[in-house]
């Protein structure tokens, strides 16, 4: 598996509006470093206890992202150096963010995480839902909403990938309206990264394709 040569490969495919997050979950130190040191910086992790112990060990200038679910009573592990929270789901978790936040002296950035695939068991909230919690967000001090996060159903199906996607980004563009802040669109994972991007996708969350398949 050669890293390196796999990072240039998805880079190549992608203009430079897009950011692409590395998704280090189960993955070592060592690889890791592999493409931080040809000068990319930003990784993503799904576990709390996995993303602390990382942002110990490796070097400070890492952005780390958590794009897993997140319960509330972790916030405070990550709060003092995390980059982007991806999966925010709820009001009370955002509440709890802007706490952390406070306690840290630091806004913390966010995207809400919208659920766009039928799957039960993924995270998100409906997007009728949305709305409503970024502009009870903008009167916290502490936490700041820049985006939306959204992972389409689990499928080898382009068709039902590309719905799932037109949907979150035409959700996207119309609160951009009333809403400048935003400006982040996380969809796109090793599988589906180029159809996310034909939707308005400016930062991909790739895991595999980089770092090859978890056990
Ligand atoms: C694991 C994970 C990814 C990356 O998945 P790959 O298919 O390995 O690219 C992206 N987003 C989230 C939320 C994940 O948990």
């Amino acid at each position: 598996m050669d890293i390196v040569k796999n990072f240039k490969l998805i880079k190549k495919t992608i203009t430079d509006n897009v950011q692409i997050i590395a998704v280090s979950k189960t993955k070592s130190k060592d690889e890791i470093l592999k493409i931080y040191n040809i000068g990319h910086k930003n990784f993503g992790e799904n576990k709390i206890q996995e993303l602390k112990e990382k942002y110990n060990q490796l070097p400070k200038d890492i952005k780390w992202h958590m794009i897993g679910h997140v319960q509330r009573n972790k916030v405070k592990y990550i709060a003092p150096f995390i980059e982007l929270i991806h999966s925010v789901d709820s009001l009370k978790l955002m509440l709890e963010i802007n706490k952390q936040g406070e306690k840290n002296k630091r806004t913390i950035k966010c995207l809400l995480q919208i659920k766009i695939a039928n799957e039960e068991n993924k995270f998100g909230l409906f997007k009728d839902e949305v709305e409503n919690l970024i502009s009870l967000s903008n009167n916290l001090n502490y936490i700041k909403i820049i985006g939306l996060m959204g992972m389409a159903t689990y499928t080898n199906n382009d068709k039902i990938i590309d719905r799932e996607f037109k949907e979150i980004y035409n959700l996207f563009k119309i609160l951009k309206i009333s809403y400048k802040q935003l400006s982040i669109l996380s969809i796109g994972m090793s599988n589906d990264y180029l159809i996310a991007i034909n939707n308005g996708s400016n930062m991909v969350r790739i895991g595999s394709q980089i770092f090859g398949e978890r056990n």
